[in-house]
């Protein structure tokens, strides 16, 4: 079992140390694990940080660069032994302009995975409770999926991640706000969105913390895999977005049952940002 998204205290809303977060992955028989701090780079918003050994640092500081990776890599050495792999990754906040705002060592750190997200419109957290709704009453429901897959599909041309997170995350606060027929905001961005991931070999990830908050779906939900399938995607990572070590692998099971039953090959792994789908014979075998 994988889980390919988990933010140790790092992040500044995670609780738990890479150690913690290891022990916890080989408790529920997890194989491999991504680390996935959050890097965001909007200096409007004020979220630019990150814990360095119990301090605030700002993301475009080497001093929080150099810990991490150093941290990952040597916890990950004394893991691998008992059977777990360690990914050295971060998810990435994208928004207009995110390529000019990310800092140096973002570029020269050799991260083995990293994924983009959009939380952000407008400078504001869509997945943040309290939050999210300032966004949603500047926007009917039309505009505001123009808004959010156009930042997406712009984002994919940089070439600054391997697979986009939670590509329906506007539904976690937005379905109260907007109604159900918000399961149906992707359907106009479809083409665009999975033409350019294919041109610039972008997959994406199954994202079970909504099965965690009382939503039925991972995100994105199942008619989404199945329609990114049909249209050719076949990279897939699925991931527990974890702030705690208590949520490592929570869902995964579930969701890759979904990927199958989608019609997947099987889920994939990454190494130096270079992706594998691994069979489902094979992965039933090693898991
Ligand atoms: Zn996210
Ligand atoms: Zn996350």
């Amino acid at each position: 079992m994988f889980d390919y998204h988990i933010h140790p205290s790092y992040s500044i809303d995670a609780e738990g140390t890479v150690e913690e977060f290891c022990r916890a992955a080989l408790v529920v028989g997890l194989k491999e694990i991504a680390f996935t701090t959050h890097l965001d780079a909007d200096r409007v918003g004020d979220d630019c940080y990150v814990n360095v050994k119990g301090k605030r640092v700002d993301i475009a500081s080497s001093v929080w660069f150099e810990d991490y990776e150093s941290r990952i890599r040597t916890t990950g050495d004394r893991y691998e032994e008992q059977g777990l792999r360690v990914l050295l990754g971060v998810e990435v906040d994208c928004f207009p302009g995110v390529q000019g705002a990310l800092p140096e060592r973002f570029f020269s750190t050799d991260f083995d995975f990293i994924i983009g997200s959009v939380h952000l419109i407008d400078h504001i957290a869509i997945s943040a409770n309290g939050r999210a709704e300032e966004v949603f009453r500047k926007y009917s429901m039309e505009e505001l999926g123009e808004r959010y897959f156009s930042i997406l599909i712009d984002s994919i041309d940089l070439e600054i991640f391997d697979v986009l997170a939670h590509i329906d995350l506007y539904r976690r606060y937005g379905e109260v706000f907007y109604g159900e027929s918000i399961h149906d905001l992707w359907k106009p961005h479809l083409k665009e969105l999975s033409s350019k991931m294919l041109s610039k070999r972008v997959g994406f990830e199954i994202n079970t913390s909504s099965l965690r908050r009382g939503m039925q779906q991972p995100m994105p939900e199942e008619r989404i895999m199945r329609a990114l399938r049909d249209e050719g995607i076949s990279t897939v990572t699925v991931g527990s977005d974890a702030h705690t070590p208590f949520d490592v692998g929570k869902g995964i099971n579930v969701a890759l049952d979904m990927v199958k039953q989608a019609g997947f090959d099987g889920p994939s792994t990454y190494r130096k940002r270079k992706s594998t789908i691994i069979p489902w014979s094979d992965y039933e075998k090693q898991n």
